[in-house]
């Protein structure tokens, strides 16, 4: 979508810290961390949220599997991390492009408010 934040951090029209890349997702350092480790996963393609992703599409899969790997990589599998979709405005979203947070590295309470 021309106008999406995400997606020009996708296109890299706008830069970002990007810490993980795949044919299918970019990971990203949120701009404003939450917690010592935060990072947004973003689909490379274009869905306003959960909502409008297809049945059987494998993306959400995908996404929980690179979650994963992150927590090991940084360490906060042990310590325990928080994989979090905010959904609508009520749900906290404020970015309408698809996107988990992976929070870590500190007690992470409940519940978030
Ligand atoms: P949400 O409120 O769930 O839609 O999450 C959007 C997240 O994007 C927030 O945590 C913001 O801090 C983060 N954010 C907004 N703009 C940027 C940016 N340019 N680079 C990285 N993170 C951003
Ligand atoms: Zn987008």
């Amino acid at each position: 979508m021309s106008d999406c934040l995400f997606c020009k951090i996708v296109s890299k029209e706008i830069a970002s810290d990007i810490i993980y890349e795949d044919d299918q997702i970019i990971v990203i350092k949120d701009i404003e961390p939450q917690a010592p480790i935060h990072f947004l996963i973003i689909p490379k393609v274009h869905y306003d949220s959960i909502l409008t992703v297809p049945a059987r599409n494998e993306i959400i899969t995908q996404i929980h599997i690179v979650a994963n790997r992150l927590a090991l990589k940084y360490g906060i599998v042990d310590t325990g991390f928080r994989l979090v979709n905010n959904c609508g405005e009520n749900g906290g979203q404020s970015v309408l492009h698809l996107h988990y947070h992976i929070l870590g590295g500190r007690s992470l309470r409940w519940p978030p408010g």
